[in-house]
């Protein structure tokens, strides 16, 4: 069976734009108190929470540094659930449980920056705020309600009008949206090289380009395994988001995979910057074949899209999120694309993140769905709390059970006829 998250070999906008990959030189051990398995954002922040707390951490990641959907996203840092209100999350779970899990990912974009002023990570971080404009006014009166329920759980949010929208978008087709102004962008591959740096001077170990094939209990602790050698430890992490071969299969197919195509166009001018991103806030609106767009430092415009047919797709969709982008934004010119690139998302069933538990002291994490910088943040650091004995009850993210779904292998087909659904929606209520 492939992989559901093939490792890319693309390269992006951030492999094209970042600093110098940090120099990984130690060697792996042979016993350390947690091993750590994929070096995305979930597993090296909950390496950097454990190396803070004094314990030796060994990660070790199958591919490059930012070979997953945290070296492939688009940088937009948004706190909230993709699909999922606070009531809903109220209604899902015990009210103490669900407060608790509101006001941690409401935080997320928060902890994302704290980290990055805590350890000087040089990554374009902005936290200017991210909107959601609201496609018609029944949406808009959701976001009306969603934008008070965070404000009472404490978080900077409100609903701006019709007008103030406009002013943030240069777009006239809104009834108003959702700001919330923790929220922002980052350069993801200099992210991630900082908190790399940030583990590896505490003490971790992070070891590129290595598998784990095997994690087996032995005694009281775990032997986890990759090519010839063999680490012996007291806890161990799954943090291996959408992939789906050996070990990772075990929460790679508890959720549904989603191919995503980024696009970032040439530098536009300074004149429709300031009429489309004034405050230079990310953007994502609410229809069903959702709108995006943000800016890098340099004025590139930057995008997403996804496709029924994956044939010939890479092409297909990167001149369609530009048409889209000018159509939008009525872009003056036609902007030339700097550079395409795709990776695996994961959606879990419910939207919602979960905590698994795959053997005493073998812990797992998952449930972005494309909210994954943030999300991670408080993620990784709730596995690093459990790998340092907190009891699983007393963390704010629920224990699910790892089932697979059933016919997993079929996700794809589901996610494109999803799309497809989602496409003739937007066209049969005129939303464009
Ligand atoms: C195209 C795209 C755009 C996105 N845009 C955004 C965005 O703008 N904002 C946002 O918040 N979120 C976004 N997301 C989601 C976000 O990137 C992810 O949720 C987040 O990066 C997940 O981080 P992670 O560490 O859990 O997983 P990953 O980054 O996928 O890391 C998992 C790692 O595990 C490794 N691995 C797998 N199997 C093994 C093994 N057996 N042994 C060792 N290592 C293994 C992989 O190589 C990989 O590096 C986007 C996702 C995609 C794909």
């Amino acid at each position: 069976m492939p992989s559901s998250a093939a490792r890319p070999t693309n390269p992006t906008l951030w492999t094209l734009t970042a600093g110098p990959a940090p120099e990984l030189s130690r060697d792996p051990p042979s016993r350390c108190d947690v091993v750590v398995i994929g070096g995305g954002f979930t597993g090296l922040t909950a390496a950097l929470h454990l190396a803070r707390a004094g314990r030796s951490v060994t990660v070790i990641e199958a591919g490059r540094l930012g070979a997953g959907a945290s070296g492939m996203n688009a940088g937009f840092v948004v706190p909230n659930f993709a699909k999922v209100d606070p009531a809903t999350v109220r209604r899902k779970l015990a009210r103490d449980k669900a407060d608790a899990l509101l006001s941690l990912v409401g935080a997320g974009a928060d902890q994302v920056f704290a980290t990055i002023a805590e350890e000087n990570i040089s990554c374009d971080a902005a936290q200017t705020g991210w909107l959601q404009p609201a496609y018609g006014d029944d949406m808009a009166m959701i976001l009306r309600q969603r934008a008070k329920d965070w404000a009472e759980l404490g978080r900077p949010v409100e609903f701006l009008n019709a007008g103030a929208i406009r002013a943030e978008t240069g777009m006239d087709i809104y009834s108003g949206g959702l700001l919330d102004h923790s929220g922002g962008t980052i350069h993801p591959l200099n992210y991630l090289y900082g908190l790399v740096r940030a583990a590896t001077q505490r003490g971790g170990v992070i070891r590129e380009n290595s598998t784990v094939g095997r994690v087996v209990r032995d005694g009281g602790g775990w032997r986890v395994g990759f090519a010839d050698h063999e680490i012996e430890t007291n806890a161990v992490i799954l943090a291996t988001n959408a992939f789906t071969d050996g070990i990772a299969s075990r929460m790679g197919r508890t959720g549904v995979p989603l191919r995503v195509y980024q696009v970032a166009t040439k530098p536009i001018d300074a004149e429709t910057v300031a009429r489309i991103a004034p405050h230079r806030r990310p953007v994502g609106d609410t229809r069903s074949n959702l709108f995006t767009y943000r800016l890098d430092r340099n004025n590139r415009l930057i995008s997403g899209g996804m496709a029924i047919n994956p044939i010939g797709a890479f092409e297909r969709v990167g001149r369609a999120v530009v048409d889209r982008l000018v159509f939008e934004l009525r872009l003056p010119r036609h902007p030339d694309i700097e550079i395409v690139w795709t990776g695996t998302a994961i959606m879990t069933p419910d939207f919602l993140p979960r905590l698994y538990r795959f053997g005493e002291g073998f812990f797992g994490g998952i449930g972005c769905n494309g909210r994954g910088i943030a999300m991670t943040a408080q993620l990784g650091r709730t596995l690093a709390r459990l790998a340092l004995g907190e009891p699983m009850e007393s963390l704010p993210i629920p224990l699910q059970s790892s089932r697979p779904l059933p016919f997993h292998g079929f996700t794809p087909f589901v996610a494109s006829l999803a799309l497809a659904h989602a496409r003739f929606e937007d066209w049969r209520t005129g939303r464009r």
